[in-house]
């Protein structure tokens, strides 16, 4: 259908999209609604990760045992997504194939490596979350293409993680944000980091010169705000909810506060 119709739009969760349609940003020819297939709806365990069909309701991720055991900055980056009600409709193929700049998913599936599947009459392709955004909420999809599926490879077993966020109110989409996952060597030594922003460019942004900066070294407060301070580097957006300078600051701020939370847990993971 995708390859046929024209002027198509893809009804998933429909918590975007319908907002979108209500104020006549978007007025489509045609909609294609995905909601039963089946297989697009299933979590399962891959080698050395997860597999998230597109249509996995954020709800049900949250509830998920697998993604509770095996990836907890899932869990806590979803209870700060919208509310409850838009946690049962909402999808996470939906999240990412909207792509608002201050969503949580695309962060934290950029700090976890993702790959996200897409399918097409054309063939199937792999793309690397890092290659996903194009522009403002203009994902790398052709508009006969579904996203299906997105793999994330799994963090060892007691590894340190953290999702914090400044949004004005409880459920709306933050100002800016910081994921960051950690592992400790047998010295107590960072072994291995990852760190990736919400709210403060048009997709999801990694701060691989921060990363670079902590492998090896021995953490503390002052080597935290050391890499944080990177995040004053980034482009930065600018929006009626807040400044790019602002945006930048609290992206400086919930970094630190990230790699700090993630430290303490990584501590705890091995203890
Ligand atoms: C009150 C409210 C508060 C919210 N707060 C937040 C928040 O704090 N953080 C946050 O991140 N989000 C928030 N959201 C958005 C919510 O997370 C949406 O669920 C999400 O952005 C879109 O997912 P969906 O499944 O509802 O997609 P839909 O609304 O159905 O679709 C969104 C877009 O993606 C396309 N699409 C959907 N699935 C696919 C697919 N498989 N392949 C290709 N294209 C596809 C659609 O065509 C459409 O263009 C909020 C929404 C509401 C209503």
């Amino acid at each position: 259908m995708l390859s046929g119709l024209e002027d198509t739009k893809i009804l998933a969760g429909g918590q975007s999209l319908m907002a979108m349609m209500n104020f006549r940003y978007l007025a489509p020819d045609h909609i294609v609604d995905i909601n039963r297939i089946s297989d697009l709806a299933e979590v399962r365990e891959v080698e050395g990760g997860i597999r998230f069909g597109a249509m996995v309701r954020q709800r049900d991720v949250a509830d998920s045992p697998v993604v509770q055991a095996r990836c907890p900055l899932l869990i806590e980056a979803l209870s700060l997504v919208g509310h409850i009600q838009t946690r049962n409709r909402g999808t996470v193929g939906g999240s990412l194939s909207h792509l608002d700049p201050s969503a949580e998913m695309p962060a934290v599936f950029s700090a976890l490596d993702a790959v996200l599947h897409v399918t097409s009459v054309r063939g199937d392709r792999d793309v690397p979350i890092g290659d996903w955004t194009l522009g403002y909420m203009m994902p790398n999809l052709e508009p006969d293409e579904l996203l299906v599926g997105i793999t994330v490879p799994c963090w060892p077993t007691g590894h340190g993680y953290a999702f914090l966020e400044m949004a004005r109110r409880h459920g709306d989409f933050a100002l800016a944000g910081a994921a960051a996952l950690m592992v400790l060597d047998g010295a107590g030594a960072i072994e291995r980091v990852a760190i990736a922003l919400t709210g403060v460019d048009v997709g999801p942004v990694r701060l691989a010169a921060a990363e670079a900066k902590l492998i090896g070294r021995k953490p503390d407060e002052g080597l935290f705000a050391e890499a944080a301070s990177i995040a004053e580097l980034v482009a930065g957006i600018e929006d009626v909810h807040a400044s790019r300078e602002y945006r930048r600051r609290l992206a400086v701020v919930y970094t630190r506060r990230a790699l700090a939370a993630a430290y303490d847990r990584a501590l705890q993971g091995r203890a």
